[in-house]
């Protein structure tokens, strides 16, 4: 530990009390992922209650040059919030208070600490719901870092069109808003859009304004299994392409539905499946669903099995929420190099059929799943991380499979981020607008002590 770090922890101890952690079992929680990247605990943890407590945590370290690692529920899966270099991690867990709930114009405001699971309990009592759901109980403030998505994207978009300010706390200690909580704005530049998929990098976010959504009136659920994976992203495109305002439709193939079933006690079909749902008035939804049972019908879907009630679709939801560590339980003691690409929807099907031929021969597991009607899915490439071998197998199909998507017009992610996984991709897929990011992040972030090594491309690397 240096002096600067030893001098930022008496500061801070002396701020927070005991909230400041130094004991390795708070820093080894805080220093490891769902990444196959290694373990780089903090050298301390910050548990802030206020603005103000953030403010002075930041302005303490970036003063000493002590990096500062926001941290929300640590979900996420591209190491973003791995300490490669030290420093304090500020765990916002604390700071969980939803400040304001209005049901008359459909928004909230919440502390960052809020999950997104204690956000839906609090408004769904009052007939609202909050829209974006990804698969674990992430807070708000690490989906707004990250841009996360979910299984409803297709229909209310990503965290991106839901966020509508934001309140953060810049490198200096300054506190700023970004917006109001008008639904649109032509004032100035884009700050929220700014700090939405930052990574912790440009600041700390401590209070988001949120968009509701009114829960529909009439909701229903259908699983739809394939003979193949190509039937059913055939489906998926002509469900897009047709203009149904479907709200869910989540592709898994074959291995992952054996994952599923195994971990969920489940009885689907072991064969490519389609998980969907419409939202909307009682007469709408059948008329969507029927509409949608003969496409996938034409692309020869069978067993359309239907969930109406609510206990039913939970079910449902809830498998489809649990594949990541269903996935897992296919290999034992594996870890999990995960893709996330997004591709425009036409390009969806050839994008899925190269990946299909190039995990054909590996000799782990490599179940896909993904948000397909939005483009994007996910490849789980379930590697023993102490062997060379499935690691140089897994890199190479990862890369390709980036590759791929970026030269048909697509991201090398559509929703986990950059984290340290993908600043090699952005640097392909951005090309000279990487210098306008650079020059961002040194504008707010001078001394780069925000997540430093992260998102950015390292110059004159490989990563
Ligand atoms: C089982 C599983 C399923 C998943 N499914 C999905 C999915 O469907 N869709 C999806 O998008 N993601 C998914 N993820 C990834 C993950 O849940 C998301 O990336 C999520 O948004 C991370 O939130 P978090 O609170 O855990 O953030 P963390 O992991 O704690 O942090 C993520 C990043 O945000 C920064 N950060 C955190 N809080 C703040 C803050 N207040 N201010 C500034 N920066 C901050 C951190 O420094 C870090 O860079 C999944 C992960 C798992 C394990």
């Amino acid at each position: 530990m240096t002096a600067k770090v030893e001098e930022a922890i008496g500061a801070l101890g002396a701020l927070l009390g005991d909230r400041l952690a130094t004991s390795d079992s708070v820093r080894d929680l805080h220093g490891r992922d769902e990444s196959t990247f290694p373990a780089a605990p903090p050298d301390a943890v910050a548990f802030p209650r206020s603005t103000e407590e953030v403010a002075a945590i930041v302005r303490t370290c970036a003063g000493l040059g002590v990096p500062v690692v926001a941290f929300g529920t640590g979900s996420s899966v591209e190491g973003q919030i791995l300490a490669v270099e030290g420093g304090v991690a500020l765990d916002t867990s604390l700071m969980d208070a939803i400040l304001r709930v209005s049901i008359e114009d459909l928004d909230a405001t919440v502390q960052p600490g809020v999950t997104r699971t204690a956000l839906e309990k609090r408004v769904g009592g009052d007939g609202a719901f909050f829209s974006v759901d990804p698969g674990a109980d992430a807070s708000l403030g690490g989906m707004a870092a990250t841009g996360a998505s979910g299984t409803n994207t297709v229909r209310y978009g990503s965290m991106r069109e839901n966020v509508l300010a934001l309140e953060v706390v810049l490198a200096d200690g300054r506190v700023i808003r970004t917006g109001t909580r008008a639904r649109k704005s032509s004032a100035g530049y884009d700050l929220t859009h700014l700090f939405i998929g930052s990574e912790g990098t440009l600041g700390i976010i401590t209070e988001l304004t949120l968009r509701l959504r009114p829960i529909p009136e009439a909701i229903s659920a259908a699983v739809c299994s394939f003979p193949t994976t190509q039937d059913a992203v055939g489906t998926a495109i002509a469900i897009v392409q047709s203009g149904v305002p479907i709200a869910r439709c989540e592709l898994l193939d074959a291995t992952m539905m054996r994952a599923v079933n195994a971990h969920d006690g489940l009885g689907h079909a072991e064969s490519p499946t389609l998980f969907l749902e419409f939202h909307g008035s009682t007469a709408g939804v059948e008329e969507d669903a029927r509409y949608v049972e003969e496409l996938a019908r034409e692309h020869g879907g069978a067993d359309f099995a239907w969930a109406v009630r609510t206990e039913d679709r939970s079910r449902l939801w809830r498998a489809r929420h649990n594949a990541y560590f269903a996935g897992i339980g296919l290999r034992p003691g594996c870890r999990a190099l995960t893709t996330d690409v997004c591709v425009p929807v036409s390009e969806l099907a050839a994008a899925i059929d190269a990946t299909v031929a190039d995990v054909a021969g590996l000799p782990f597991p490599a179940p896909l799943l993904g948000h397909v009607a939005d483009g994007n899915f996910h490849v789980m490439l379930l590697i023993d991380p102490g062997d060379a071998e499935d690691r140089r197998l897994a890199e190479g199909v990862y890369d390709r499979i980036v590759d791929r998507a970026i030269a048909a017009g697509g991201t090398c992610t559509g929703e986990h981020g950059v984290g340290l996984g993908k600043r090699r991709a952005l640097g392909a897929q951005s090309g000279e607008a990487v210098q306008v990011m650079r020059a961002l992040k040194h504008a707010l972030d001078p001394t780069d002590c925000l997540n430093p090594g992260k998102v950015l491309p390292q110059p004159h690397s490989n990563t």
